[in-house]
């Protein structure tokens, strides 16, 4: 039985056996393998719920080289916390999961990023190709003023144009997936370098009338542009794909994430390119399935998710 709401999987996952199962045959669909030396030969000891390999004489649990190792904090947590996560449109704040399951509000900062890791999908093949069409656009982020201290939002408020903001560059395939990424400033070579990384030639292109994407069709590209002063959609030249996106991403942040500092943006970015990637799964309980699937071999101290250690911890 595989749960397929919030309360069946709080429920399903409070026998921590449940949890290591679950996650052993997701992580090990041939059998439990030595994280140490590779050995596919091993006891189970029950009692400490371990493996104890044959070849090499160490023990392992199903924590080890994931994104849970060395987490004081049990399976059942993570896995609720993962599940409301890819689950919940707007995203997740610390405050509402610490209070939810019942840890601080700091531990369950850390469990989100973690989390958030995992869900990246990393992928570096390139987006489109002939026929395909891709739209490109770019967004500024952050500067929220709400819960800043006064001098800080003073010093926000009264400059003028972007520059607490961070540009976020959106390409989105028609009926495919989305990416997003920041980049350091609108400027052509910032922005034409990520389209080349990310969207193969022969793509037809739609962007805005930014003076940046001028020369993509010099480049192998079909490119079409919107001007947006004159409207929005002309036929299929339009961005309004990665509109939709956008919204998504700032009603996030703005309703749930309140202000985040430029260096964790990516992450949240990740969980929304996450969320909006697998909305079109059949159910809440499917997007929590591939997101653990994932887990498994990726992992983050607490010095990488904070840039430093014990770094202020925010929403
Ligand atoms: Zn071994």
């Amino acid at each position: 039985m595989k749960p397929k709401t919030l309360q069946q999987a709080i429920r399903h996952f409070s026998d921590e056996q449940v949890c290591i199962d679950t996650i052993a045959a997701l992580r090990w669909p041939n059998g439990p393998v030595c994280p140490k030396c590779g050995s596919t030969e091993h006891y189970y000891l029950a009692t400490q719920r371990r493996w104890k390999c044959k070849e090499c004489y160490k023990q392992f649990s199903v924590k080890m080289g994931t994104i849970f190792e060395d987490s004081p904090i049990s399976l059942d947590k993570w896995l609720a916390a993962l599940w409301m996560l890819v689950n919940c449109k707007n995203g997740i704040s610390s405050y509402e999961v610490g209070r939810d399951l019942g840890i601080t509000q700091k531990s369950a900062w850390f469990v989100l990023h973690r989390l958030r890791l995992a869900l990246q999908s990393g992928s570096m093949e390139r987006m489109g190709g002939n026929g395909k069409h891709v739209e490109v656009d770019e967004t500024f982020i952050g500067g929220a003023a709400r819960n800043m201290h006064r001098d800080k939002h003073r010093r926000r408020i009264t400059d003028t144009g972007t520059k607490d903001k961070t540009p976020v560059m959106g390409i989105l395939e028609r009926g495919g997936e989305v990416r997003a990424m920041m980049v350091p400033t609108r400027r052509k070579h910032h922005l034409q370098a990520e389209i080349r990384r990310h969207v193969k030639a022969g793509s037809a292109i739609y962007t805005d009338a930014l003076l940046s994407y001028q020369g993509l069709k010099h480049q192998d590209f079909k490119h079409e542009v919107i001007e947006h002063a004159e409207k929005y959609v002309d036929g299929q030249v339009h961005t309004n794909g990665l509109e939709k996106f956008w919204s998504l991403v700032k009603r996030g942040l703005k309703g749930t994430y309140i202000s985040v500092e430029p260096f964790h943006l990516f992450r949240y970015l990740d969980e929304q390119v996450y969320r909006f990637n697998n909305r079109e799964l059949a159910n809440d309980g499917e997007r929590f399935q591939k997101a653990l699937l994932q887990i498994a071999g990726k992992r983050l101290t607490f010095s990488e998710v904070t840039g430093k250690v014990g770094a202020a911890a925010c929403c």
